[in-house]
């Protein structure tokens, strides 16, 4: 599970905003003995070892939890969640565990739903933000999407804590990927700066499975289920027809997490295709070799191709060596997609032996499902420690899963480090039997 390189304990402290004086307000403090966390209590971060060896010096996450004493006085509390990025299944889990967490559990006096992003932290370019209520949030977990819509683009963090000051914001809860923790990096840094009483807790979101000490959050099984559920329709297109061809393209813009989840679960997967393994077309050697030698054999194949593969080869074809950047500075990807039908067509069209392709792109469809009940629970899980750790005045963070245990993440140590699927891995392997596809 450790990603690598293993950071050290000081890495690992969590901010806070100051003394925790206050007694909680939950039930568990009338007679739940045990029920709280110590602020000392770590999950170690290796928990592997070798017998007879000497154990590794423990370095370990906070563990995430409810605190005996909290910081902020819930009665005189208001809380601010915004979602950005892109759409996940169980976002709107999220925004609704959240609400429930402060208003019926801690009783904070208000809790807000910024419009649209990081937009809506900027009142020259944003709507105001809406007061949630029981009515507002009572069904959202039924629908995907999320009910306070999301925006790519930074915002002057300067600007958000003058806004969050004048609105008596102090918990924000920042829902989002890579990016988002980033922004909401730069926001508690600002607080720092300032002073200002204002905690920024954050849930972390990843379809790409790609935040760094990050081992899973939620929608990510939601999108495998529905991603499974597309390359079985590709698979019956593929067998229906002679030397029938079944092209999926699934996201993943740097890592290979959900095509490689989604290739194990189907089991009909041919060839899978990540941005982490190099993508060879030509020679003997080649994708297009491979599938010829494939359809002789079985006449129908399947093939998965994340979002993020093959870049290098599209760019150099291209020529065009200056990536293009969208709002957030993420970098426009060339569709791969599409580029290996037209391939794929004209290479068996050329030799005389044309194949029939059926080219499925469900990435919109897949996010943008309503999370399953896995990742319902998940999204419960990871709002209650949100509003745990941001009651207790700690800041700078976001919540983890860290060896089955809810844990403190601090957002340095995560921000600007991307998890990539290790093809020297278990995960890896298991794609490359089960796909009975060769290493490149
Ligand atoms: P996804 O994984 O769907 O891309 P994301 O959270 O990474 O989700 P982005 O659009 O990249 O989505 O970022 C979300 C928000 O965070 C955007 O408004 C973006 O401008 C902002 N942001 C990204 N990086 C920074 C940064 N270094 N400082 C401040 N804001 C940032
Ligand atoms: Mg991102």
């Amino acid at each position: 599970m450790p990603d690598s390189p293993t950071p050290t304990q000081q890495e690992l402290a969590v901010s806070t905003l100051g003394p925790c004086e206050i007694p909680t307000p939950l039930a568990e403090a009338k007679g739940g003995h045990g029920r709280f966390i110590e602020d000392d209590t770590r999950v170690m971060y290796d928990v592997v070892f070798h017998e007879g060896h000497d154990p590794k010096p423990a370095i370990g996450f906070e563990r995430a939890g409810p605190r005996e004493k909290i910081h902020f006085q819930p009665a005189k509390s208001k809380a601010a969640i915004v979602t950005c990025g892109g759409l996940c299944p169980g976002l709107n889990n999220v925004v609704r565990n959240l609400f429930y967490m402060h208003r019926r559990h801690y009783g904070t006096a208000e809790v807000l739903g910024i419009r649209n992003g990081y937009q809506g932290l900027n009142p020259a370019e944003g709507q105001e933000p809406i007061t949630l209520t029981d009515s507002l949030v009572s069904s959202i977990h039924h629908q995907g999407g999320t009910l306070l819509g999301t925006s790519r683009g930074p915002q002057d963090p300067r600007v958000t804590v003058d806004f969050l000051q004048s609105q008596g914001v102090n918990i924000l809860h920042t829902i989002g990927g890579d990016g988002t923790q980033r922004g909401a990096h730069a926001i508690a840094q600002e607080v720092a700066r300032r002073g200002a009483d204002i905690a920024v807790v954050g849930v972390p979101k990843t379809i790409d499975n790609d935040i760094r000490h990050c081992y899973q959050t939620f929608g990510f099984m939601s999108a495998v289920a529905e991603a499974e559920r597309v390359i079985d329709r590709a698979h019956v297109e593929a067998i229906s027809v002679p030397r029938g061809v079944g092209l999926v393209k699934l996201m993943g813009r740097h890592a290979g997490f959900l095509a490689a989840s989604a290739t194990i679960a189907s089991g009909e997967v041919n060839f899978t295709i990540i941005p982490e393994a190099p993508l060879v077309l030509d020679g003997q050697d080649g994708l297009l070799a491979r599938l010829g030698r494939r359809l002789d054999a079985s006449d129908h194949a399947v093939v998965v191709v994340a979002e993020g593969a093959g870049q290098e080869l599209l760019r150099a074809e291209k020529g065009d060596h200056a990536p293009r950047v969208d709002a957030s500075g993420n970098e426009l990807l060339s569709d791969i997609g599409l580029y290996l039908r037209k391939r794929i067509k004209q290479h068996f069209a050329d030799i005389g032996n044309p194949v029939e392709l059926k080219y499925i792109d469900p990435s919109y469809y897949v996010r943008s499902v309503h999370a399953n009940a896995y990742d319902s629970l998940m999204t419960e899980k990871f709002a209650r420690h949100a509003v745990h750790a941001a009651m207790a005045g700690k800041t700078d963070l976001f919540i983890g899963i860290w060896q089955g245990h809810m844990v403190h993440v601090p957002l340095s140590a995560s921000c600007g480090q991307e998890r990539r699927l290790s093809t020297g891995r278990d995960m890896w392997s298991a794609v490359l039997t089960i796909t009975g596809q060769e290493r490149w």
